[in-house]
Formats: C-alpha cells, sequence, structure tokens
C-alpha cells in the first residue's frame, strides 16, 4: 500500500509520492497539480471541490468558501446548503478528493499520508488536520510541519554540505520561519516561530482598503459579491506586480468607474504593518535559536506569497542577504512531504534522513498565583522550541494545610494565565496529609515526536497517575504501545545507560588523577555533562564525539604510563592477547596528544549550547518546588 505526502495548504493543497524510485507530484483529473483549497454547494447538484468551487467563489461568494484552513481547531462554522460545516470537516473534503485522485493516478488504495501542517499550528488545529485526514479515510503516519518539509525538499535539491537555513514559509493565510541546522543526514529545525494570521491574504485585504479609500467607498457599506471582486481584482494586481512594474487596478463598483495605481513602491507602503509583524518574528526566531543573522547560510523561501518582490526586497534589507526562492515555491512543502513517505517507505533510491523537529509551543501546568490573585498562572514544563523527544520532571507542594489531593492541570501556551492558554486536560492525585507546602508530588512530561503529551504524576507514597493526551482518540493496544515507547523517552540522554556508563569512565579517571591533569577532566566533565542535558540532537552528537576523543587520549596515556611504568613488558603481553595492533605509533604520543587536543576542548564547549543548559539541567534534576493547584 502506497503513503503519499499531502500538502494541505490555505489556498492550494497538493499530493506527492515516491514511486519507481522517483519522487513524483499527483495530478487532478485536469491534470493541475495544485488543488484549490475550496468548497462550494450547488442547489441539486451537490458539493464541488478544488477548482470548479473556486471558479464560483466570485460568482457565488454565499454558497461556496475557502482559507478556511485558518479557522482550523477553532469553534467556527460555515454554512453551505443550509447545514454549518467545521473547517475540519471542510478539509476533510479536499483531503478525500486528494486521496481518490492519488488512489486514479497510483492505481492502488491509499490508506496512509504524511500530512504538513503550519509549525505555528497548536494542538487543536493539529488534531483536527488528523481528523480531517481520518474523515477522508487516511490514517496520518506524522503530521509535519511545513518549513520541516520544505527543508528537507532543499536539503535533497541543494546538496549535504553543512547549512544553517532559515525557512521563510510565506502562504495564503500563515507565515512560519524556521531557523534549520543540516548537518549530514540529519535536518534539525531549532527553533520555530510564526503567525497564524499573516498571509498573503492580508496583503489583498490591504490592497482592498486601499482601492476603496482611493474611490471613496465604504468597505463596510459594499455588498459581499462586491467585495469579493474588488477582492479578486487586489489578487490579480498583486500576483502581475510580482516581478515589479506597474499593475493599475480597474473595476466599475455600484454603477461606478474606479481606478487605482498599483505600483511596487505602493505596495511596499501597504505592506508596511505586516513587514513590522515579520520583523518581530524574526527576532523571536534568532533569540530562541540562541543565534544571529550572521550565522545564517542561506534564507529559503517558500509558499505562494514568497513570489512577491517587494517581500523579497524588505527581506535582504532586513537580513543583508539575498533570499534563494525556490523554483517551485509553491510545491516545495508537497515534495518534502513526498521525500517523507519515501523514507517512511524505505525507498532505497532515498538517503535515510533524520529530521528532528520542536515543539512549537510551551507546555505546563497551573499554580497558584503567589501574588495572592484569584487567576492561576502557568508553570511551564517543556519550554516552546524544545527538540522532541522531550521529557521533563518538576516537584510541586500544596498550597493547604492537610490538603487531600493535588489536581494537575494541563496547558498549552505562552501566556502568564492559565486562562489565557489552551486547556488540554487534567490529572489528579492524593497526597500526605501534611502542613501546607510539605506534602509534594513529582511531575513528569513526556513529548513525542507525534504530539503525544504523556503527563505522569506521582506522589511521596510511590503512588503514580498518569494520561495521554493525544491528538486523536487511540485504541487500547496504540495506548499500550505509545506508554512502552513514552517509557523510554523518559530518559534524558545524560540518564541513558550508554551515557551513564561513558562518564562514569570519566569519573573514575578524575578520581585517579591529580593536578592539572584531574582539572582539566573535571572541565571535560562539565562540558560533556553540558552537551547531553543541552537536549539539542547537534549538542548531543558533539559531547559523544568530544567525551569518544578525549576518551580515547585517556585511555592511550594509561597505557603508556603502564608501560613506562612496568618495563614495557606486561602491558604488552596483555594486549596482544587482545588483538593489540603493534603497528600502532600513537601509544608512544600519549602525552602529546593530551597537549594539543586542549583546543579541541574549548571547540567543544561552544558547541555544547551553553546559553540554555543550567535551565534544562535544573528542570531534570527535578528539584524545583512550587505550589500546585489544590483541592482541599
Ligand atoms: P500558498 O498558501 O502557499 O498556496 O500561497 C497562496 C498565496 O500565494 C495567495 O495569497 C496567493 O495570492 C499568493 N500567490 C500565488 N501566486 C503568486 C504570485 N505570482 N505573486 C504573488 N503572490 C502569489
Amino acid at each position: 500500500m502506497a503513503i503519499i505526502g499531502i500538502d494541505l495548504g490555505t489556498t492550494n493543497s497538493l499530493a506527492a509520492c515516491w514511486r519507481d524510485g522517483r519522487l513524483e507530484l499527483i495530478p487532478g483529473e485536469d491534470g493541475e497539480v495544485l488543488f484549490p483549497s475550496a468548497v462550494g454547494y450547488v442547489e441539486g447538484e451537490g458539493f464541488l471541490v478544488g477548482a470548479a468551487a473556486k471558479e464560483r467563489l466570485l460568482t457565488h461568494p454565499d454558497d461556496t468558501v475557502a482559507s478556511f484552513k485558518c479557522f482550523m481547531g477553532t469553534a467556527k462554522e460555515y454554512s453551505l446548503g443550509g447545514r454549518a460545516y467545521t473547517p475540519m470537516e471542510l478539509s476533510a473534503m479536499v483531503l478525500e478528493r486528494l486521496r481518490r485522485n492519488a488512489e486514479r493516478v497510483l492505481q492502488e488504495e491509499i490508506e496512509e499520508a504524511i500530512v504538513t501542517v503550519p509549525a505555528y499550528f497548536n494542538d487543536r488545529q493539529r488534531s483536527d488536520t488528523k481528523k480531517a485526514a481520518q474523515v477522508a479515510g487516511l490514517k496520518v503516519e506524522r503530521l509535519i510541519n511545513e518549513p520541516s518539509a520544505a527543508a528537507l525538499a532543499y536539503r535533497m535539491a541543494a546538496g549535504q554540505e553543512d547549512r544553517t537555513l532559515i525557512v521563510f514559509d510565506f502562504g495564503g493565510g500563515t507565515l512560519d520561519l524556521s531557523y534549520v541546522e543540516c548537518f549530514e543526514n540529519v535536518i534539525e529545525i531549532v527553533a520555530v516561530a510564526g503567525d497564524n494570521h499573516l498571509g498573503g491574504d492580508d496583503i489583498d485585504r490591504a490592497i482592498q482598503s486601499y482601492f476603496c479609500r482611493e474611490n471613496g467607498l465604504v468597505e463596510e457599506r459594499l455588498p459581499l459579491e462586491e467585495l469579493a471582486r474588488i477582492r479578486h481584482l487586489a489578487e490579480q494586481c498583486k500576483c502581475a506586480l510580482a516581478s515589479g512594474g506597474r499593475a493599475d487596478m480597474e473595476l466599475t463598483v455600484g454603477g461606478k468607474a474606479c481606478r487605482a495605481p498599483l505600483t511596487e513602491d505602493i505596495l511596499f507602503e501597504l505592506c508596511m504593518p505586516l513587514f513590522g509583524k515579520m520583523k518581530q518574528l524574526f527576532l523571536h526566531l534568532l533569540e530562541d535559536a540562541d543565534s544571529r543573522v550572521s550565522r545564517i547560510d542561506d534564507l529559503v523561501m517558500v509558499g505562494g506569497s514568497s513570489r512577491l518582490g517587494v517581500v523579497k526586497r524588505f527581506l535582504s534589507e532586513l537580513l543583508g542577504k539575498e533570499p534563494v526562492v525556490l523554483d517551485e515555491t509553491d510545491r516545495v512543502v508537497a515534495l518534502g512531504a513526498g521525500i517523507y513517505a519515501g523514507i517512511r517507505r524505505r525507498g532505497e533510491e532515498i538517503r535515510d534522513m533524520l529530521l528532528t523537529d520542536v515543539c512549537p509551543f510551551t507546555l505546563g501546568i497551573g499554580i497558584r498565583n503567589r501574588s495572592g490573585q484569584d487567576k492561576n498562572v502557568l508553570s511551564p514544563m517543556i519550554e516552546r522550541n524544545s527538540t522532541l523527544p522531550a521529557s521533563c520532571r518538576n516537584r510541586f507542594v500544596t498550597t493547604g494545610d492537610y490538603q487531600r489531593e493535588i489536581l494537575v492541570k494541563i496547558y498549552q501556551g505562552e501566556e502568564y494565565y492559565v486562562d489565557d492558554n489552551v486547556y488540554l486536560g487534567e490529572v489528579a492525585i492524593e497526597v500526605a496529609l501534611k502542613p501546607a507546602g510539605q506534602a509534594w508530588v513529582d511531575v513528569q512530561f513526556t513529548y513525542d515526536i507525534n504530539g503525544i503529551l504523556h503527563v505522569s504524576v506521582e506522589n511521596e507514597m510511590g503512588e503514580r497517575r498518569q494520561i495521554l493526551l493525544a491528538n486523536q482518540a487511540l485504541s487500547a493496544e496504540e495506548l499500550e504501545r505509545y506508554t512502552k515507547e513514552m517509557e523510554k523517552i523518559m530518559l534524558p540522554p545524560i540518564e541513558q545507560p550508554e551515557n551513564r556508563e561513558m562518564l562514569a569512565r570519566f569519573l573514575a579517571y578524575f578520581e585517579e588523577s591529580t593536578g592539572e591533569r584531574r582539572e582539566r577532566i573535571g572541565a571535560m566533565i562539565g562540558s560533556i555533562t553540558q552537551g547531553l542535558c543541552s537536549g539539542r540532537k547537534k549538542a548531543v552528537r558533539n559531547a559523544w564525539e568530544t567525551a569518544r576523543a578525549w576518551l580515547s587520549i585517556l585511555e592511550e596515556s594509561r597505557e603508556t604510563k603502564e608501560e613506562r611504568l612496568f618495563d614495557g613488558r606486561v602491558s604488552y603481553d596483555w594486549y596482544e592477547e587482545e588483538g593489540w595492533d603493534d603497528e600502532d605509533e600513537s601509544r608512544d604520543g600519549g602525552k602529546e596528544d593530551w597537549d594539543s587536543k586542549d583546543e579541541n576542548r574549548n571547540d567543544s564547549e561552544e558547541g555544547c549550547d551553553s546559553g540554555r543548559e543550567p535551565e534544562r539541567r535544573e528542570r531534570e534534576s527535578g528539584q524545583r518546588e512550587e505550589d500546585c493547584e489544590n483541592r482541599e
């Protein structure tokens, strides 16, 4: 059975697959690969989906809907044919058509898909996307973030050199920025930032308002059909302006001939408020990635709105470098999803790539507000932009004397007050009957790559309650499987057996050494521990490599010492038995190597991302004590 990759876009959707060693975009019956994400209803005929619906947007705006992806995960409803439809149901109609197209082209049944979502989609929006796929008869193998898919496609096309990129994904309704590090076969999403309500549609709206202003029209008083015509003209002129020049707007509205000039400079001015928001998002992203513009090798622009010359101009002024606009800018995300589908299917022609992602929002629990205010506040457990899978443990204490139970309420979001964040679920557990602040529970959050959050709460009597917050209903077997997998993830790198063993070897060397050598080993242990605790794949890998290199030097220098002490006899016999290679000259160079590796040590410390480290270590050690929401 084939797996397809789907880019479920605000304006257009596409499907791609890996077939006979090649990546293919799947065309619709009309031969077009871009499938408009639009749905219409025709009395007596039923639903129209795709291009047929898009054409009616202009003539029948009351019976046709588009851009519903912007409201995914909300309670918004669209009325069609006398019934209300949610964005999830409308998206399901689009996905169902894409599945049927793929089955027609590939001549086989499609039951699974990799679906892309904006990086900034929250849990509800992701959950609704999965539900939409389920309704369309597709099991979602994995949801991947659109910019991550774009990075995958860029990496496949641009070669294997180590590079740092920002993917600027500017579509019809959303803007997603991702800070990506590519090294060897790893694509690591280090941080994401974005806005679910900032896209090409906003530019159309700005042009529409400008046109109305120029012609003395009051938007609020215009009939829907007239507004739809002006918006359509605005989008046409915007696209015509994409590569510069001018596009004059002319339209008869309510019998009056209206016109307004549109040049690049005018469009640049109209986009200023949007550019201000973009700049803020860049600041946010660089801050979260602990980086700066000079470290970026490429700025990769994808999404339909990336074609706009004014956006390129703004970005090159802001960042001081020319952005790379990919040839198939509106197809790149689908191509990435198709590549991922190929990897999942183990297409031998594709190099196995490891795509690591981050949690785009903070996950935490509600705690008592120390200022005495009634409103509970968020205590973050897994910070936004933590690499997935992520795990964190903290201790919380009671706030009431002899309180019987603690209620752990789980939230997602960045706001201070829990009520301003998204509520996800809760777990209650009994606690020891003690005065306030003396009874405690340990709360552990584990978040996996599929966006499944496992929360476990343990009291001081060793009793444990847990909850799985999944994006969709899970069967009993799935639940069991996930719980087992979670148990593995729960161990942060620093606690994994192989890493503990490696650190134990360093500690032994530390113990047996003295003076400067001991100091150096101590510094090394600090630097390696820092890397392992950072939670970032690259830093963990750096820590590993540094540790391996140092261990072999330490081992060699110990051998040299043994050789000297035993007049070269005992250790030789022993190594020959173990298959020691007599040709190896490095045995004699132990001390020399030791000194010359000094520089290496400093490099690795930098690579360990020390900026984020102390906070994470504190979180993982689980010593922080906070007041928890309580039930008395
Ligand atoms: P997407 O969501 O990636 O499909 O992008 C859709 C957005 O891209 C819509 O706002 C379109 O108006 C915009 N778009 C498509 N083609 C162009 C173009 N040639 N120039 C400027 N904007 C475009």
